[in-house]
Protein backbone atom coordinates (compact mmCIF):
# COMPACT_ATOMS: atom_id res chain seq x y z
CA UNK A 1 0.00 0.00 0.00
CA UNK A 2 1.56 3.37 -0.77
CA UNK A 3 1.56 6.03 1.73
CA UNK A 4 2.13 8.89 -0.62
CA UNK A 5 2.60 9.18 -4.40
CA UNK A 6 5.25 11.10 -5.75
CA UNK A 7 5.86 12.97 -9.52
CA UNK A 8 9.41 13.03 -8.85
CA UNK A 9 12.31 11.70 -8.13
CA UNK A 10 15.52 11.94 -7.07
CA UNK A 11 18.85 10.37 -8.56
CA UNK A 12 20.47 8.21 -5.85
CA UNK A 13 24.01 9.11 -7.33
CA UNK A 14 23.79 13.12 -8.00
CA UNK A 15 20.13 14.18 -6.55
CA UNK A 16 18.95 15.22 -9.69
CA UNK A 17 15.41 15.47 -10.36
CA UNK A 18 14.24 13.42 -12.50
CA UNK A 19 11.08 12.56 -14.20
CA UNK A 20 9.36 9.36 -12.35
CA UNK A 21 9.60 7.30 -15.22
CA UNK A 22 12.91 8.00 -16.26
CA UNK A 23 15.11 4.93 -16.34
CA UNK A 24 18.95 7.08 -16.90
CA UNK A 25 19.72 9.83 -15.02
CA UNK A 26 20.41 12.36 -17.33
CA UNK A 27 23.06 13.81 -15.32
CA UNK A 28 25.07 11.27 -14.70
CA UNK A 29 23.71 8.26 -16.42
CA UNK A 30 23.73 5.99 -14.26
CA UNK A 31 20.51 3.73 -14.38
CA UNK A 32 18.00 4.40 -11.81
CA UNK A 33 14.87 2.37 -10.70
CA UNK A 34 11.33 2.95 -9.26
CA UNK A 35 10.94 5.96 -6.38
CA UNK A 36 11.36 4.88 -3.12
CA UNK A 37 9.08 6.22 0.42
CA UNK A 38 11.13 8.85 0.36
CA UNK A 39 11.03 9.92 -3.01
CA UNK A 40 14.13 8.95 -3.80
CA UNK A 41 14.77 6.46 -7.11
CA UNK A 42 16.55 2.95 -5.74
CA UNK A 43 19.81 1.78 -7.52
CA UNK A 44 18.65 -1.22 -9.27
CA UNK A 45 20.68 -4.24 -9.00
CA UNK A 46 23.83 -4.67 -11.10
CA UNK A 47 22.84 -8.46 -12.06
CA UNK A 48 26.17 -8.54 -14.16
CA UNK A 49 28.12 -8.03 -11.43
CA UNK A 50 26.19 -11.03 -9.54
CA UNK A 51 26.43 -13.18 -11.70
CA UNK A 52 30.17 -12.38 -12.72
CA UNK A 53 31.09 -12.80 -9.08
CA UNK A 54 29.36 -16.06 -9.21
CA UNK A 55 30.75 -17.45 -11.70
CA UNK A 56 34.32 -16.50 -10.50
CA UNK A 57 33.66 -18.23 -7.52
CA UNK A 58 32.82 -21.20 -8.64
CA UNK A 59 35.53 -21.36 -11.39
CA UNK A 60 37.92 -20.92 -7.73
CA UNK A 61 36.26 -23.78 -6.26
CA UNK A 62 36.58 -26.02 -9.39
CA UNK A 63 40.47 -24.95 -9.59
CA UNK A 64 40.48 -26.25 -5.84
CA UNK A 65 38.30 -29.50 -6.43
CA UNK A 66 41.12 -30.11 -9.63
CA UNK A 67 44.56 -29.30 -8.05
CA UNK A 68 43.55 -30.79 -4.90
CA UNK A 69 40.86 -32.89 -4.21
CA UNK A 70 40.70 -34.78 -7.49
CA UNK A 71 41.26 -38.77 -7.28
ZN1 LIG B 1 22.29 11.18 -11.42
Amino acid sequence: MEKRKFSIKKCPYCSVVLGLHDEICFSCKHKVGKVNQHGIAEKPVDWMSYALCIISLAAFVFFIWWAFLRQ
